[in-house]
């Protein structure tokens, strides 16, 4: 018989995977936390109307959701990131304290191509301040995602900026219409997927004269660093004007908030979810095609979706990519592959009774401990501590006891001592 199998870009998390996971969002959750945020659950399933909303994913995200009618016929959508839900709470609860800073995390479905770091189900962290339109607020984003990628192990990773209007601005200097310019950008945005020679064709098969995509992306093609990229700006519309004072404001906040970070002016960073407004930004690791993290300003969305308009600002943490780079760069090596720390060893039948007593005291205490569900003998306990992945291992057995002692073996290093069982505790706190 054919067996089962999850839906195609859905996997599987087993316990070793989920150790890992788990370790992520920890780290992650403390670092969002420092800063202020609360967390926010809202459903995994949302109307589909709202999922699709005008002002919302926009149309290249819509091919991306997962739809389906309930029994009532009412249509439905997976979230496909948190945005949109947080923009519906904050319109439901008009009397929350702004700035309201929350964090969500949790899994997230597109119907993307799978492949390498992409897959149809993943788990996004997600962060966002709404209620201010300040420069310091999109710093403190930035700054937060900056550490929380540290506290989780990396150091090579520089963030992307840029902001939407500079960016369009430039695009009409460039001699593109302004009614196109959206058009534009949703092919530039594709940059990284399909290259420079890509994206061209895309433009040329959208109407754009070659003569004017060439140059227009050639404009914006450039990066560096976020000080001297601005020093060489010179806005000469409206637009770009704005889009240049954004980014300027982010520069000097960002300057006190987290002067150690790598900033990069890409100016063709467009970012493709729709609800974008100006500022947007990006992190990259140097060994990873493809972002670990993304967001920008999302200043319109909750106005739209029938709230009272309220600056928004906000980043997703993808999990999945930085769980693979961790596995590629050997960073979980010290990480035990269980959150079990101690199997409690009874060595023969008559002490099953002190094992169990000693298993409480741990328990009690607050320490991950397991024992012997299946009578078997000690060797075969020890060869399922030790494919387990359990730290150490608690002999008990009648000389020790008749001593008040067990016998505690180090799985890691083989290192044995005994331990009186009044102390027992204290050796894994
Ligand atoms: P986005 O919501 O598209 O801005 O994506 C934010 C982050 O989520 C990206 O930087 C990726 O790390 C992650 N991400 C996006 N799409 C996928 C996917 N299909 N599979 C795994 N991770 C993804």
């Amino acid at each position: 018989m054919t067996r089962f199998q999850p839906p195609r870009g859905i996997r599987d998390y087993g316990p070793e995977e989920t150790v890992k996971r788990n370790y992520v969002f920890r780290r992650i959750r403390e670092v969002f936390e420092r800063y202020g945020f609360d967390e926010l659950d809202t459903p995994a399933v949302e109307s589909y109307d709202l999922l699709s909303a005008k002002g919302g994913g926009g149309e290249e995200i819509k091919k991306e959701i997962y739809y389906f009618k309930d029994q009532a016929g009412r249509e439905l959508g997976l979230r496909f990131e948190f945005t949109t839900s947080a923009a519906r709470y904050v319109t439901n609860n008009p009397n929350l304290s702004l700035p309201f800073k929350k964090y969500q995390i949790g899994k997230v479905w597109r119907y993307d191509r799978p492949q390498k770091g992409r897959y149809r189900e993943f788990y996004q962290c997600d962060a966002d301040i709404i209620g201010s339109a300040e420069p310091e607020a999109d710093a403190e984003i930035i700054s937060m995602t900056v550490d929380a990628l540290k506290a989780v192990g990396f150091s090579d990773f520089y963030v992307k900026v840029n902001s939407r209007n500079l960016l369009e601005g430039l695009l009409v200097q460039e001699g593109v219409p302004e009614g196109k310019c959206e058009e534009f950008m949703r092919s530039l945005d594709k940059l990284d997927k399909i290259g420079e020679e890509g994206v061209l064709e895309e433009l040329v098969q959208k109407g754009f004269p070659e003569p004017l995509a060439q140059s227009a992306m050639s404009r914006v093609t450039s990066q560096e660093s976020l000080y001297s990229g601005l020093d060489k700006i010179k806005p000469e519309n409206d637009l770009a004007t704005k889009g240049f004072e954004e980014l300027e404001g982010l520069a000097r906040a960002l300057e006190y908030y987290s002067p150690d970070a790598e900033i990069v002016l890409d100016l063709s960073l467009a970012r493709g979810l729709g609800y974008y407004t100006g500022l947007v930004f990006e992190v990259w690791s140097k060994e990873f095609t493809g972002s670990l993290a993304g967001g920008g300003r999302w200043d319109n969305l909750i106005g739209l979706l029938g709230g009272k308009s309220t600056p928004a600002t906000g980043i997703a943490i993808g999990v999945e990519r930085l769980i693979l780079l961790m596995e590629e760069k050997g960073m979980f090596k010290d990480l035990p592959k269980t959150a079990c720390r101690v199997f409690v060893a009874p060595v023969n039948d008559q002490v099953r009774k002190e094992a169990f007593k000693i298993l409480k005291i741990l328990r009690s205490a607050g320490i991950n401990a397991e024992t012997d569900l299946m009578k078997r003998k000690l060797r075969k306990q020890l060869e399922y501590a030790a494919a387990k992945g359990v730290p150490y291992v608690v002999f008990v057995g009648p000389k020790d006891l008749a001593e008040g002692e067990v016998t505690v073996r180090d799985m890691r290093t083989g290192e044995e001592k005994k331990v009186r069982i009044d102390d027992i505790t204290s050796m894994f706190s």
